[in-house]
This record gives structure tokens, sequence and C-alpha cells, in this order.
């Protein structure tokens, strides 16, 4: 059976697109997936179940008209701490030097020029005389003057408009709401029903934040591969944030809160820090926020964000993402369209092709010493792809850490894991089912499946990696190293393909 003709392989990075009213329209969602998306972003700080459920859908819907394995990531809220609301609903105007206090005993939707409420309960004990706080991403600036009960009196630094329910960041970080509110429990059970690959963690703290999203996704019956967005100061300590990226599936380099906690500065370095850990880490990672910003409003990017997607690439991300652009932008599938362009051109530099990672290293597992191999002799022989059967997707996990320019197919019979690969650099889904044990013959059915993709001709080399019984997890144990027009040799032509 040959299926994912219209995969697009060239590009190895992968595109993450938030979903929002700018797509809720079907053919605005059909076109910006056809301009290259291969993981959706339900982001639920924003919409109703029922909206993100309808979404889903549709993507599923399409996916399946376009022969591609889309994922779907659910993007957890968390703890962002936020000020309460004006009264009317009024946006007040703050003026630098003018005093503000923010006060979580007062009325929720009783703000005004002088002082406005607070969800959240522990503000005054989280914050002394001295601290920074941060509010709208940033954009405003208080010192805390004093605290008296409930009271937090500030002094405006940076002034500008305020509206309702804005978010609130101490500088240097330290505000210690737990990372899961009592919404994303309720939101995690949604993100079972809508069947997500995965589940994205707003403002872990420490390892046990994710452990806790994990064991409550797992009860609530969720197999989600866990995200962990770093967007926390504390999450940056040594220590902790090699434990974080361990108990994770995958980090996000969540450049928006990230930024306004340790400065916008200091941002370039943590992201390639950041990213060389995960890849080091056998962990996936996605850089995102304001990578096309300017795209929410015109048709193109601007240099910087060319420069921005490029320099993300050339870092080793394995995924870029767009928020407002695709979810309430103009130009939501142009926006697609420009980092598809952007990641394909970035990725034709060497130095996003080679590597030298885990060089030195001893591996325990067979599965994972074959994957090494692979990528190895794949870097070193010029070979057309690599055909990595796989149950649960670590394999061609394991040789997307290895930067290359090979293109890796992921052939598996479970759509799930279709849809979590989706994610990998250079790695590319293909829903494989077969009924034979015969190798040859397994060979040959791969090969084809290579050969209607464009990817590999009769002169081509091939690697191939697989187990000795298909269908056991970590069963690889196997490289062939193949000449296409032998493997076609080896085995009896099929009756039937197509
Ligand atoms: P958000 O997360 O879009 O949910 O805030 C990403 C970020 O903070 O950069
Ligand atoms: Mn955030």
């Amino acid at each position: 059976m040959i299926t994912n003709t219209s995969m697009n392989w060239m590009r190895r990075t992968k595109i993450i697109a938030t979903l929002g009213p700018a797509t809720d329209e079907p053919a605005a969602l059909r076109s910006v997936l056809e301009a290259g998306v291969d993981v959706v972003r339900l982001n639920f700080s924003h919409g109703t179940p029922e909206q993100h459920l309808r979404r889903a859908n549709l993507v599923r819907q399409f996916a399946e008209e376009l022969g591609r394995h889309i994922g779907i990531l659910v993007d957890l809220q968390g703890p962002k701490i936020r000020i309460a609301r004006f009264s009317g609903d009024r946006k007040i105007q703050l003026e630098p030097g003018a005093p503000f206090a923010i006060d979580p005993a007062l009325p929720a939707d009783s703000g005004d020029d002088t002082q406005v409420g607070c969800c959240y309960e522990e503000l005054p004990t989280d914050v002394k005389a001295g601290d920074s706080l941060l509010l709208n991403d940033g954009l405003i600036e208080l010192e805390v003057e004093s605290v008296k009960g409930s009271r937090v009196a500030c002094r405006v630094v940076i002034g500008g408009e305020l509206s309702n329910h804005k978010g609130i960041n101490k500088k240097g970080g330290g505000l210690s709401a737990s990372a899961l509110t009592d919404k994303d429990r309720a939101d995690i059970l949604t993100a079972v029903e809508i069947g997500a690959d995965y589940l994205a963690i707003s403002f872990p703290r420490t390892a046990d934040d994710v452990r806790e999203a994990r064991s409550l996704l797992r009860k609530a019956g969720g197999d989600a591969a866990i995200v962990s967005k770093i967007e926390r100061a504390e999450a940056l300590h040594p220590g902790v944030i090699e434990e974080i990226i361990d108990v994770s599936d995958a980090i996000m380099v969540a450049r928006g809160d990230l930024g306004v906690e340790i400065g916008d500065a200091q941002l370039p370095w943590v992201q390639k820090q950041l990213i060389g850990m995960a890849r080091a880490r056998n962990r996936v990672v996605i850089t995102a926020t304001q990578m096309m910003e300017s795209m929410i409003q015109n048709p193109q990017p601007t240099r910087a964000e060319v420069f921005d997607v490029a320099n993300a690439v050339i870092d080793g991300t394995d995924a870029v993402m767009l928020s407002a652009e695709t979810a309430s932008g103009r130009f939501p599938d142009r926006a697609v369209a420009a980092m598809d362009r952007v990641c394909l051109e970035a990725e034709k530099h060497p130095r996003a092709r080679q590597s030298d990672h885990r060089i030195d290293e001893h591996f325990h597992r067979i599965d994972e010493a074959i994957a090494m191999s692979a990528m190895y002799a794949a870097n070193h022989t010029k070979v057309c792809a690599i055909g990595a059967l796989t149950e649960t997707g670590s394999t061609p996990l394991w040789m997307s850490r290895i930067s290359s320019g090979i293109p890796i197919f992921a052939l598996t019979p479970h759509e799930r894991t279709c849809r979590k690969v989706a994610l990998f650099r250079g790695v590319y889904p293909i829903s494989f089912h077969h009924d034979t044990s015969d190798h040859a013959e397994l060979n040959r059915a791969i090969v084809e499946q290579l050969m209607a993709l464009g990817v590999a001709k009769p002169d081509d080399l091939v690697i191939l990696t697989k187990g000795d019984l298909t269908g056991v997890k970590g069963g690889t144990n196997a490289m062939k190293i193949a000449r296409i027009s032998e493997v076609l040799a080896a085995a009896p032509q099929r009756s039937e393909t197509g």
C-alpha cells in the first residue's frame, strides 16, 4: 500500500501552527495545513473545549484528505498570574512615577487608575520592596515599594496602557504558583478526548510539576507525549533544567514569558543551550514565540524574522512555532509558507547538517547502537534515505538527534507513532502495514514506498533498520545498507501494489 505521496520530505525542520479565529473557516485551515504544517497547536489559554474539539476534528479530516500525518499539540494555560479587571472593562493609562497598587483582596471588577485586583492570593508573600513586576509581557514595569497586608504598593517605572487580565511576571522569576491549575486538570480531560499527540505544560518549576502532569494524563487515559515549556527563571537553574528535560519528551523554548523573566538579551544564548541540551539528552525541542510576529499584519516577514527562523534551524531546533501569526493574523498561510521557505534554505548550510554529537559515548541499548551506527554510515556514505521500521518512534528519535541531510523515514503501522514523529527534525512518517515476516519482501515493500515518494532511484543506496521480529518494542537490532535495484531483485515482484 503506497501512502503519503503528498509528503514534503525536503524540509527537515518541522512547523507548528497555532489555530484560532483566523483558521476557523475550513478553507483557511486547509490552506494553512497545505502550506506545510506538521503539528497544530490548540492553545487552551483561549477558546472553549467545544471549539478545540471542532478544530481537532477538522484537522484530522483534512490530514486524511491530504494524505498527511499531522500531530495535535494541546497547550495548557497553566498558572499565568494575571491582574483582575477594571471597572466598566475600561483601559487605563499608567504614567511613569505614578503610584499603582495590586491587591488580591480587591473585588475582581473594581480596578481603576490607582489599583487593581489579582487572581493570585499569594502575590503579597512572593514579592518584597525593591522587586520589579512586569505587566503585559514586559511592556509595563512597576517597582514594589511596600507590601502591607494583601496590598502590594508599587511605583510605575515604565508606563503604558493596561487592560483586563494582563499577565504579571516578576523579573528574575520567583512567583511560585503551582504549575497545574484546576482549569488545566479539566483541560487534560479534553486533551484526552481530542486524542492529543502532545500535551504542553506551561510554567513548570521543577521536574515534579512535569511528573504530576504526566500522571494526571495517564490516569485520564491519555498517552500524549509531554512538552515542558521553559518559561520560568527557576526552571533554568543548574540541576533543575536537566531533570525537567529528562522527565519530558520535548521542551519548548517559550521565549515570550521566559524573556520577561530573565531579560530579552539573555534569550539567544539560552535558546542555543536549551536546544543543545535537549538534543544531547535525546529529547525533542521546539522554538516558539514572535518568530514571524510582523506577519500578523503584513504579508512578508522582516529581515530580522527571516534571520530568527534561520538561526533556530542552525541552532538545531526540531520545530519552529507560529502563535498569533496563524491563530489571529491576517496572513496565516503565508506565514507558514514563509517559514517553510526560510527553513529549507537555512538547512542547506553544512552547519545545519553536520554533527559530532555523541562521538565518544557508550550506548547501552542495541536499538540505540543501531540507530547511531546508521547515522554514522549515512553521513559518511552517499545514501538517499534511511528507512526505519519502528513501533514507538525511538529509533528515528535517536537517529534524528544527529544532524544530517539524509531523510529518515519512520515506517510504522501505528497512526499515533506517525503523528508523534511528525515533530522530529528530518523524520517523515509513513503508515506501513505488512503481513510478511520474509525480510526480502519486507525490504522490497519499504523500498517501493521510497520510490513512490521520489526519494529513491534504482542506482541509489539506502539504509534500512529493523528487528528480527517486527511488532516488538525496542527490537531493532539490524542495519542493512543496500542498493535499491538489488533489493528489488532479491524479492519476487508482488502481484499488487497501490
Ligand atoms: P504562550 O507560551 O504563548 O502560551 O505564552 C509561549 C511563550 O511564553 O513564549
Ligand atoms: Mn508562555
